[in-house]
């Protein structure tokens, strides 16, 4: 483990992990190579016996993947992390190289799209029995757990609505049954949530969200004990492929060094918009963690140390008024992306949750006006003054109709 351990986050996101070469570089290094050699075949033969520790492929293993791996350990507070390509390969890692056929799966309901997809479609494809979970109510849980489970997987706050589970209710009941519980924990950020301080796991992340905060590379990593990452995660994401690409590697380590000063700034945005869009008239509903009218205020309070920087809200008019307000946005771009320092939004109905089944975006509240908001890093004033013009032009839509 690195020296910065015992640091303070900002510390870590700067020094945590790195490893200098001899030539004493200041910023970490970039190991753009598929393969490494030996210098005699006994040390190839020594490698792969594990007799001594040496470099073999990037598929298996790389030195700048590593750095970064260290350091995302060094922020979560987790034994072990591995890195892959995408979030999306570190969700399917997380669940896949803990199951086998015949297992049964439990998820929140309210699941990013393509997480959803995996526990809806495929795995039971595989003969893998999934069940998916509406809300957070303990007894909803209890009910879906009270047999023999092998993985929970949740997200909070949920995408895109920003639902909050209790991690600590979910984790007893999870392991109560013989399952590991998998947190998907992009929204909130390692910044401001630790899921395995409330009993998770394993934690995955998109990297491609706030950890390279600036719309570049994709990215993914899942963090958790060495046990579980030696004996399950880590020999799946090498023999199948998920490896990062060093090059993005490298860019996500510079992502980290700023990710504070980014992500705070972003989320005192965050709140600023929220409660300029809590006093519109055209807006039904505004769901931030950080304001008090959140359904689980109190929860949120309790699990993480700031509400982050994204925000779900209703606009009055369904799919015209919620149209209308994105269309005459100036700052604010129409991207499914987030955790971006360009503030972004998008109409989830339509694009990031369009396959979900009608039945179930009624359930989790994705109706056709809700709009997904990942506030970013521009001067909060021009921020609110994009949204009142978004506004002005719902209020002249509402005029004709
Ligand atoms: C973006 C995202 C993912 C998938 O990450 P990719 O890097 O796009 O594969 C998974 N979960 C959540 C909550 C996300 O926002």
């Amino acid at each position: 483990m690195s020296k910065s351990t015992s640091l303070r986050l900002a510390s870590k996101l700067i020094h945590g992990g790195i490893e200098r070469t001899p030539f004493g570089e200041t910023s970490d290094a970039m190991f753009i190579t598929s393969g490494f050699v030996y210098e005699s075949a006994e040390q190839a033969e020594r490698t792969f016996t594990n007799e001594e520790k040496h470099y073999q492929y990037s598929r298996f293993g790389n030195p700048t993947n590593d750095a970064l791996a260290r350091r995302l350990a060094d922020l979560e507070g987790a034994e072990a992390c591995v890195t892959t390509s995408t979030g999306m390969s570190a969700v399917m890692a997380g669940i896949l190289s803990l199951i086998k056929a015949g297992d049964r799966v439990v998820a929140s309901r309210a699941l990013f799209g393509s997480s959803y997809w995996i526990i809806q479609n495929y795995l039971p494809s595989l003969g893998i029995e999934t069940c998916l979970v509406d809300g957070g109510d303990e007894a909803s849980w209890a009910n879906a757990l009270n047999q023999p489970t092998a993985v929970v997987l949740i997200e909070t706050p949920s995408n895109p609505m920003l639902d909050v589970l209790d991690i600590s209710m979910i984790a007893r009941l999870s392991h109560k049954a013989g399952a590991k519980l998998v947190v998907d924990n992009v929204f909130a950020t390692p910044i401001y949530q630790k899921p395995i301080t409330f009993g998770a796991d394993l934690v995955v992340y998109s990297c491609t969200k706030h950890i390279d905060g600036q719309g570049r590379v994709l990215g993914g990593a899942i963090l958790g004990s060495e046990q579980v990452l030696n004996d399950h995660v880590i020999p799946f994401v090498r023999n199948m492929g998920l490896s990062l690409s060093p090059f993005n590697a490298w860019v996500l380590l510079k992502g980290l060094e700023t990710m504070t000063l980014r992500v705070e700034k972003m989320t005192k945005n965050a709140l600023l918009c929220a409660e300029f869009l809590e006093k519109s008239p055209f807006i039904t509903h505004v769901f931030y963690p950080g304001l008090k009218s959140h359904p689980q205020y109190e929860l949120a309070k309790k699990q993480m140390s700031d509400a982050s920087t994204m925000i779900a809200l209703e606009i009055k008019g369904g799919k015209e008024a919620a149209f209308a307000f994105m269309n005459a946005l100036n700052v604010i771009l129409i991207s499914n992306n987030l955790g971006d320092c360009r503030s972004l939004m998008t109409h989830p109905a339509t694009t990031t949750h369009m396959k979900v089944s009608m039945e179930d975006k009624q359930r989790l509240g994705i109706t056709d006006g809700a709009i997904r908001f990942s506030v970013g890093l521009e001067d909060p004033q021009d921020l609110i003054e994009d949204l009142a013009r978004g506004l002005e032009a719902v209020a002249a839509c509402s005029k004709h109709t």
